[in-house]
């Protein structure tokens, strides 16, 4: 209509007010239709070049207002605007078409951009299958994104209009056989490949795409879940090995640590049995017998608790606990703590936190009797709890002898004591490891600051939802 109206527009003006020669009109009218070409596209153009010769040939051709033409030459200029306008029409169409393309292609190239960024966030085979097709979707804008594996008959699937009944041998057949990406309607599938075996197949709805961007997406789906794939398939591999390097140190350990109580048992027991001894020196060997026991009896506990652990068999019980009480209750099941060092307790009376309060409990004991064994007797250690936007922090702190910067990221492995410590103080080297285990079971992490000689302050930190 608008279209229409330029034309009857530019006609007007040329007829009524401004009087020009034929070839002004006709340059004009071709100028209306290469526009309209441009902007609307071919069949436009071509509708409104009929009409523009037909009034041309009426209003501006001798004899005017007539549809009659006197001067053959006249026949001439009327078909060179015909055709002018006609192929003038159809290149601007092209370039139209080809801009259009290059457009479309560059939205594709995006498309495959941020969808190979988006795929490999993902590390887990399992998260990865079941994120694949929202994921896909989500970046393409379809209505509709399916995932079918052959494997196991997998079927992950995102969108409004999820199939329910899917025929299983139907799916499977498809994805077997398809060579390449197929589009019908507003619908593409995708097969997908390991190298050349098929390994199921992509189904998108709502949108439509080139048929090489359909085939690249399938290959990005296809590496994305090679790659998982085989990751998982090492890190389970190094995992079973660092496993099993694990459990041979804990041996190997464990019966060197054995050992040294166990010696000192029999040595006391085989000088108990040798006979005549004084009551003093029969007191002094039941004593030893007792605290190695006591001692034997620790390290196997912790032993076991260690493993437990690492083996996530450990049940955890959450509850909203008074920190107060939890640290309470640590300095009395580390009571004689209190008998060498001065305590200062710096924890809100109203502070409560979710955690689980037996293992806490251990967390806090842990670290306050590090902080008495590693100090000189008399010198103070404060216990501290304060809840930060996100997190519960708990710290002791000690003024004692401090560790090596090299070696305060050791200190929380097993069985690692540090250099100036493994002969001097009794220990297991397990202490830090537990305490490192069960705060990151509630999903937090331990650190320590020290200065050699000026004492250290180990922090617990525990994130507020666990
Ligand atoms: P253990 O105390 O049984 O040796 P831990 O795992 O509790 O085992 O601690 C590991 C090592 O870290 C200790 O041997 C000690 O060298 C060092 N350590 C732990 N806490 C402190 C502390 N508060 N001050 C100085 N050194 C510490």
């Amino acid at each position: 209509m608008l279209a229409f109206s330029a034309l009857a527009g530019i006609v007007l003006v040329y007829k009524r007010w401004l009087h020009v020669n034929p070839t002004t009109v006709a340059l004009s009218l071709l100028l209306l239709i290469l526009v309209l070409a441009a902007e609307w596209g071919l069949r436009y153009a071509v509708v409104v070049s009929i009409f523009a010769t037909a009034a041309y040939n009426f209003f501006f051709l001798p004899p005017v207002d007539t549809f009659t033409i006197a001067d053959s030459q006249n026949w001439l200029a009327l078909f060179a605007f015909l055709a002018t306008s006609i192929i003038a029409s159809r290149l601007s169409q092209r370039a139209r078409d080809e801009a259009d393309d290059a457009r479309c292609r560059q939205r594709e190239l995006e498309v495959l951009f941020r969808l190979s960024r988006e795929l490999l966030q993902f590390e887990s085979v399992s998260i990865l299958l079941s994120s694949l097709p929202s994921a896909v979707a989500g970046v393409t804008n379809a209505r509709y994104g399916l995932l079918y594996l052959i494997e196991g008959d997998r079927l992950y699937q995102a969108g409004p209009d999820t199939i329910s009944e899917v025929e299983f041998p139907h799916l499977r057949q498809l994805a077997a056989s398809m060579p390449n990406a197929t589009m019908e309607g507003d619908e593409v599938e995708i097969p997908l490949r390991s190298g050349v075996r098929p390994i199921g197949m992509f189904l998108l709805r709502g949108l439509s795409l080139s048929m090489e961007t359909a085939d690249a997406i399938g290959g990005l789906i296809s590496i994305t879940i090679d790659r998982a794939q085989a990751l998982e398939t090492v890190t389970r591999g190094e995992a079973a090995k660092e496993s099993e390097r694990l459990r041979t140190l804990m041996i190997d350990s464990i019966t060197h640590e054995l050992r040294t109580p166990l010696t000192s048992i029999k040595g006391a027991a085989t000088t108990l049995l040798s006979g005549e001894l004084s009551t003093t020196d029969r007191h002094e060997m039941l004593t030893i017998i007792d605290e190695e026991s006591d001692r034997l009896n620790q390290l196997v506990s912790e032993a076991v608790e260690m493993a437990q652990l690492d083996a996530q068999q450990v049940q955890m019980h959450f509850g909203n606990i008074h920190v107060l009480d939890l640290v309470q209750e640590a300095i009395k099941t580390s009571s004689w703590v209190e008998e060498k060092h001065p305590l200062h307790v710096n924890v809100p009376e109203d502070l409560v936190f979710r955690v689980d309060p037996a293992l806490m409990e251990k967390v806090i004991s842990n670290l306050l009797e590090n902080a008495a064994k590693y100090s000189k007797l008399g010198t103070p250690i404060t216990i501290s709890a304060e809840r930060q936007p996100k997190y519960l922090a708990i710290s002791v702190a000690d003024r004692g002898i401090g560790i090596d910067p090299a070696e305060q990221t050791l200190i929380f492995e097993r069985f690692y004591r540090a250099r100036s410590q493994a002969s001097g103080t009794s220990g297991t080297g397990m202490g830090l490891a537990i305490s490192r285990a069960i705060v990151e079971a509630h999903g937090g992490s331990i650190t320590v600051t020290s200065q050699p000689g000026e004492g250290s302050v180990f922090t617990a930190l525990i994130p507020a939802v666990s």
